[in-house]
């Protein structure tokens, strides 16, 4: 897990467009002995009011992160599997067979000159995970000028955000409400292109609407997390960030894209 410091440096190693592999990012190394303070304290409130955790992982409530640091950081580290999903009460927290071809989003017109590429990158994005997992999204245009965290037109919104620096783009898992079903996208990304591209960052994004959790927190050496391993351990997987620690770098070849692995995973989630 990072502090936000090291997201902070993550975040500008991306608009400084260092290439995977460069300096590397200091980074809080977590781990099952992680008491719930050390956990609460690593985690950051946003503007949206959502706690933010490992860098871009949003729960609502605090009761929501202590559940998190309840089931997935005590006690079951030794999980470390590949593509793995967000575990809760003994429960894969996904979308519902109703839903998962359904997912619904509007895309803000506050991004203004942005959105277009925003709509574009969506698109891209979205059409990946179509093609790998039974789901689909559906941007529904009609609730583009009223595109809001209260819009119940549509399953969640896509925003601009000033995150203040804690994040490039941050989204939701499928157990938030939908005052939190947020993908929000911080300024600086539309800034010099960064190590990754605007589609890879929603790529990655998706992958959390989705359900998934960050795959370098199940790294060898790294720190181990307890959620429902889906593949085995993947390092070119598109949940992975470029580089964490001296141990865990991505070996995703760009973007980042979707990985073999990453798409048996989302596949064995969404049949
Ligand atoms: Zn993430």
């Amino acid at each position: 897990m990072f502090d936000f410091r090291s997201v902070a440096l993550l975040a500008g190693m991306s608009l400084l467009g260092t290439a995977c592999g460069g300096p590397e990012a200091p980074r809080t190394e977590t781990s099952a002995a992680m008491t719930w303070e050390e956990f609460r304290a690593s985690a950051a409130r946003d503007p949206e009011g959502a706690w933010i955790f490992d860098g871009d992982q949003a729960v609502e409530t605090e009761e929501s992160l202590r559940a998190y640091f309840e089931t997935n950081m005590r006690g079951t580290a030794t999980h470390r599997g590949g593509l793995a999903v967000y575990y809760v009460g003994g429960l894969d927290v996904k979308w519902s067979s109703a839903q998962q071809r359904n997912l619904t989003y509007c895309v803000s017109n506050t991004f203004g000159a942005n959105k277009a590429a925003v709509v574009a990158a969506m698109n891209l994005a979205t059409a990946d995970w179509e093609a790998t997992a039974n789901v689909d999204f559906i941007h529904n245009t009609a609730f583009d000028a009223n595109c809001t965290a209260s819009q119940t037109g549509v399953l969640f919104d896509v925003r601009p955000v000033n995150s203040g620096g804690q994040y490039l783009a941050r989204a939701f898992f499928p157990n938030a409400s939908r005052a939190s079903r947020n993908l929000l996208l911080d300024t600086s990304l539309f800034g010099p292109p960064g190590v990754w591209t605007l589609e890879g960052h929603l790529r990655h994004e998706l992958g959390h609407v989705l359900g998934f959790v960050h795959e370098h927190d199940r790294c060898p050496g790294g720190g181990g997390t307890g959620m429902r391993p889906l593949t085995t351990y993947d390092s070119a997987s598109v949940m992975h960030y470029p580089q964490v620690g001296s141990t865990c770098v991505s070996t995703n070849p760009g973007g980042p894209v979707l990985s073999t692995l990453d798409r048996t995973g989302a596949r064995s989630l969404y049949p």
